[in-house]
């Protein structure tokens, strides 16, 4: 027995040495995918869950290094980790920005969900690159009408937590130029209601990990319940992530959401196909 744990502990070693190696790699590799142009950026419709309309889209991150697709699960902690997350998630926005000007160009513009790491208002400087960005590129656009209001922004409940007073003025003043905050996987971290109670925000996603308990009994849908009827009494918009299947989706329809993301629809899709299909349904 002595001799398995020692291979087991041995394997566990070779385990964490080949994932600090495959980490390290990712590191070296991530500082130059901007420059090579590696990311692109897919778009997953957002549906009414009665008419089958596409209401809004989540924009999210592709790395493409080597003809390989890298999981965002793996490389953003790395991105967070080593900062780079912060051009990065520049990039993203500045990509976003441009969808939404050329689908408005369109007649097509529907507001679009950006993805914000909670490392990108970690200090007050961050903070404040953050509504530096903003400024710059609505003059960089030469825009008047900025179409803030096409905006949604999704935060995780890890930077609710941190309960800083700059943080609730920085969201605060977003909501201020038309942005809104969506807060992301809803229920998973140490969430607390008072939290909600507390921050500015207008919408909570709830975690496709809570969407895929539905079928496994009453007690996660009554907690499914409790999320939705707190989010209305709080006047906050709903989202359900993670619909994969007509009974998740029967379920979701029962409690009276509006608004739901999910395979059962669409996956994630590039721009090209996005467009597309927003310009067939715009036809139909
Ligand atoms: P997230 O923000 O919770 O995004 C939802 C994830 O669920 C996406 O994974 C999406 O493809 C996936 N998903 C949507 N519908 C379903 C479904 O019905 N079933 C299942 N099993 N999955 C579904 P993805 O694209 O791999 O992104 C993973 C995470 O990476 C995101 O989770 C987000 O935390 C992060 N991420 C992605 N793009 C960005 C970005 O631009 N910036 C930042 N900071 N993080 C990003
Ligand atoms: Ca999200
Ligand atoms: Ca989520
Ligand atoms: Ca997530």
């Amino acid at each position: 027995a002595k001799a398995r744990g020692r291979n087991c502990l041995q394997f566990f070693n070779q385990q964490i040495q080949k994932d600090a190696e495959r980490n390290a790699e990712l590191h070296l590799y991530l500082k130059t995918a901007l420059a090579q142009h590696e990311f692109e950026l897919y778009y997953q419709p957002i549906v009414n869950p009665f008419t089958s309309q596409i209401i809004k889209a989540e924009v999210l991150l592709r790395w493409i290094h080597d003809g390989k697709f890298i999981s965002p699960d793996e490389f953003i902690p790395i991105a967070e980790e080593s900062g780079l997350i912060v051009q990065i998630g520049e990039w993203v926005r500045t990509q976003a920005l441009t969808s939404i000007l050329a689908l408005q160009q369109r007649q097509l513009a529907i507001p679009l969900s950006i993805n914000v790491s909670t490392i990108e208002f970690w200090t007050a400087d961050l903070q404040q690159r953050f509504l530096a960005y903003f400024d710059a590129i609505q003059k960089q656009f030469g825009l008047d009408d900025f179409p803030y209001s096409l905006i949604t922004l999704e935060i995780t409940e890890s930077l609710m937590m941190k309960q800083q007073k700059s943080i609730n003025l920085l969201l605060t003043e977003l909501r201020h130029r038309g942005m809104k905050i969506s807060v992301d996987d809803f229920g998973t971290g140490y969430s607390s209601l008072s939290y909600l109670v507390n921050f500015p925000v207008d919408q909570i996603k709830i975690d496709k990990s809570f969407i895929q308990k539905i079928t496994s009994g009453s007690r996660h849908k009554a907690l499914i319940e409790a999320i939705v009827s707190m989010s209305r009494a709080l006047d906050l918009s709903i989202v359900a992530e993670g619909v994969e299947t007509q009974e998740e989706l029967e379920f979701i329809k029962q409690q009276d959401i509006q608004a739901v993301q999910g395979y059962h629809f669409y996956r994630p899709m590039p721009q090209e196909a996005f467009f597309d299909l927003l310009a067939k349904q715009a036809q139909s």
